[in-house]
């Protein structure tokens, strides 16, 4: 999925390529593999347009370890009381509480929408947003961070920013992770690293200022709200995907074609690994019913022969398996009383091998 990668070009080259496909005005008759997703883009409504990435401010090689406080991360969620929580949460805190103000962090997501809020340990808010509702609930806690990190970076105070966001967190303190918005949060830690400390808190344990931001972003669902077109990859990858699977589906519905009675869904079948390769050619050539037989003088150039076991003229793939009378002896030895064409339905050891033993008694060349 080039969306992506397309929308966060990590090459000026490419940069340069997607701006001019983006400026084309008149649709060629062969549009490019970029000029494609550029058009898909549109109509998936993404809000953000390509741009140049740059590279992280920060050495790479410089540690932000001392920059995270992750006191808590060992306590296990599912072994560890609120109470506990609450009263480990007091001692991690207490050395920073003299000198140290806290901002609180917190995303939430839902069907409709995506919004994240970021609160001072008094609970009034410091910015609240919402993000499109293509983005998932890591972007959410990711764009709280980012504002957080924005707000305290512009005052002369340290501030120590409690996420509940483990997996945030996990991504900043790992290097391979190459996210435009992960890398522009650790751009501002590292300019910022003796005034900012970013704490991982439990969500819903009672911690009174993570509640509020939770609370806060939550109400922020309902309230016309500044709208942050950040993302992730993984965001667009899924958007774009499920709305390529739904058109498909769509499409599908419309198709007219015998392949689609023995397909329906129009899913992508799974051939069993044990099947031999001659089975499996002859099972997809029945279920798109194009087989040599009925397709072969296309290629020669020459008009349909009628069919060799009982002179009919118009032959098929439904004749050969269901109809012909020359065939029926055969049909009954491998099918019984069952329609063969009903085994086209599922791509089984079984029915491979039905059609590959009706193919061999028949003296079928499929
Ligand atoms: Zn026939």
């Amino acid at each position: 999925m080039l969306i992506p990668k397309i929308m966060h070009c990590k090459s000026k080259l490419l940069f340069n390529i997607v701006e001019r496909s983006s400026q084309l005005t008149m649709q060629s008759k062969k549009p490019s593999v970029l000029s494609r997703c550029i058009t898909l883009a549109k109509e998936l409504n993404i809000i953000s347009t390509p741009i140049l990435m740059r590279t992280p401010t920060y050495p790479q090689w410089v540690s932000l370890k001392s920059c995270f406080y992750n006191k808590l991360f060992c306590l296990k969620k599912i072994e560890t009381a609120s109470v506990e929580y609450i009263q480990h949460y007091s001692e991690a805190t207490e050395p920073f509480r003299a000198e140290w103000d806290f901002i609180l962090t917190d995303g939430s997501k839902s069907d409709t929408s995506t919004t994240f809020a970021v609160t001072n340990s008094d609970g009034a808010t410091i910015s609240v947003g919402a993000l499109p509702t293509y983005c998932s609930a890591f972007t959410a806690e990711a764009a709280a961070l980012h504002e957080a990190v924005m707000f305290a970076s512009q005052t002369s105070k340290k501030h120590l920013i409690c996420s509940d966001s483990k997996s945030v967190i996990e991504a900043l303190q790992n290097p391979k992770n190459d996210m435009l918005l992960i890398n522009m949060i650790r751009n501002i830690i590292y300019e910022k690293k003796d005034a900012i400390k970013i704490m991982w808190v439990p969500g819903h344990a009672g911690i009174k200022g993570n509640e509020v931001a939770d609370e806060r972003a939550n109400k922020a669902r309902m309230q016309p709200l500044h709208f942050f077109n950040h993302f992730t990859p993984k965001d667009l990858r899924r958007y774009a995907s499920n709305y390529l699977a739904g058109k498909l589906t769509h499409d599908w519905a419309a198709y007219h074609h015998y392949y689609k009675l023995n397909n329906p869904r129009g899913t992508k079948p799974i051939f069993p690994s044990d099947s031999p390769c001659r089975g499996i050619r002859t099972f997809v050539r029945l279920r798109i019913g194009h087989a040599i037989p009925t397709h072969s003088h296309l290629l020669n150039g020459v008009l349909k022969p009628p069919c060799s076991y009982c002179n009919i003229p118009d032959l098929s793939v439904q004749h050969l398996l269901d109809e012909c009378p020359g065939l029926s002896q055969i049909r009954t030895t491998v099918f019984g009383s069952s329609k063969p064409s009903d085994h086209l339905k599922l791509a089984n050891s079984d029915n491979i091998n039905a059609f590959l033993k009706f193919q061999i008694l028949a003296k079928l060349n499929i």
